[in-house]
Order: structure tokens, then C-alpha cells, then sequence
């Protein structure tokens, strides 16, 4: 991975983007400003890292296809200046978001890689930052400058997934989703295996 590449990370809402408020003891979203900060793994990457976050993150039941078009909007925009886009995402409504962006992004030839969490990131035990991190290694991947994944994907423990097959399965487990009918884009283990 070459350090002129570059990754935006959208932050729209979800447990992903919670961490603990020291003071409270609450969950209060992440200061997405700041996040090398608070995922200092984040630096150990040769890749040029941006992020943003929706001025008022949503819980991912309260989306809504006028959010969507919001998202594809700041694709869009800032479609030429990178090599990908990482777009964080509460899982209950993952799939809809994302496979509606499937059929929005015309002519897609970049990653756009979706992801979440069962638990918040600034939890001991969450899912986020291996989810995270691997979201947007993917959505830098290339192969002979070509990138490796150019549509829309949902990545979730493990396995990287066509968003449009997916669908959330379970509240319960870190392997949350399941894409049916439609064998995964790429496995992840000790190296990712694109498909
Ligand atoms: N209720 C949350 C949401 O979908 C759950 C999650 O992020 O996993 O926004």
C-alpha cells in the first residue's frame, strides 16, 4: 500500500462511534476530528487518512432516503480527491443504506466500504477497530493501480460482502451479517483473501 493513497472516512452514526465519557460514564460519539488520536493504529497506516462526521450522527433506524441522498452528496463531492471511502454506519439499517448507494453511485470505479459494530470502539472488547481498520485497508487496496474492490461493500467480522446481498442477521454475535445468495467478495485472516 503506497502512502499517496487516501481514504475518507464518513462517520453517519452507530454503536461504532460511541466511546465512554470518562466524567459521565455515558457513551457519547467520538470526536471524529481527532480520531488518529483516539485509534492511534490508525497512524501505523501508509495511507492519507481523512475523516468527517454527519453534523448530527443518527441512530441508524432514523435513516431515511433523504439521508441517503445527503451520503451519496458527500461521496460525490469528494469523489476525485480520494482513493476511497470508508462509511460508518449503525448496523441495524446497514444494508438498506448500503445497497440504496449501490444503485445511487453510478459508474462506481472506487471502494466505498461500509462498516459498523456489535460494540462501541472505546469499548475493551469491541469489534470496531479491527472493523474499522480493515474497512479501510480494503477500500485502499489496489492491484496494478487498479483498486482491488470498485462498488459498494459491507465489511463485518471477517468477511467483506456485495452490499446489495447482505442483510443483518444477528443482534447477538460479532458475525452479524449474512449475504445469502452471494459468496462473500473477501475473506480476512491473517492475510485478506479478495475473491
Ligand atoms: N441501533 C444502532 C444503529 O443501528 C445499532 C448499531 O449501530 O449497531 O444505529
Amino acid at each position: 500500500m503506497s502512502s499517496n493513497m487516501s481514504v475518507l472516512i464518513i462517520y453517519t452514526g452507530g454503536t461504532i462511534g460511541m466511546v465512554m465519557d470518562q466524567e459521565t460514564q455515558s457513551l457519547v460519539p467520538l470526536n471524529f476530528d481527532i480520531i488518529k488520536e483516539q485509534l492511534p493504529e490508525l497512524n501505523r497506516f501508509q495511507v492519507k487518512l481523512e475523516s468527517l462526521s454527519f453534523d448530527q450522527p443518527i441512530d441508524s433506524s432514523n435513516m431515511s432516503p433523504d439521508i441517503w441522498k445527503e451520503l451519496a452528496g458527500v461521496i460525490h463531492t469528494n469523489y476525485d480527491s480520494f482513493d476511497g471511502f470508508v462509511v460508518l454506519h449503525g448496523t441495524d439499517t446497514m444494508s438498506y443504506t448500503a445497497s440504496a448507494l449501490s444503485f445511487m453511485l453510478e459508474d462506481l470505479s472506487k471502494p466505498v466500504v461500509f462498516t459498523g459494530s456489535q460494540l462501541p470502539i472505546g469499548m475493551l472488547r469491541t469489534d470496531g477497530r479491527e472493523n474499522l481498520i480493515t474497512a479501510v485497508e480494503i477500500a485502499a487496496a489496489k492491484e496494478n493501480g487498479v483498486p482491488i474492490v470498485p462498488e459498494v461493500a459491507l465489511y463485518f467480522e471477517n468477511k467483506l460482502y456485495r452490499a446489495n446481498r447482505t442483510s443483518k442477521s444477528s443482534a447477538e454475535h460479532f458475525e452479524a451479517f449474512t449475504s445469502y445468495n452471494y459468496d462473500p467478495l473477501a475473506t480476512v485472516g491473517v492475510s485478506i483473501r479478495y475473491n
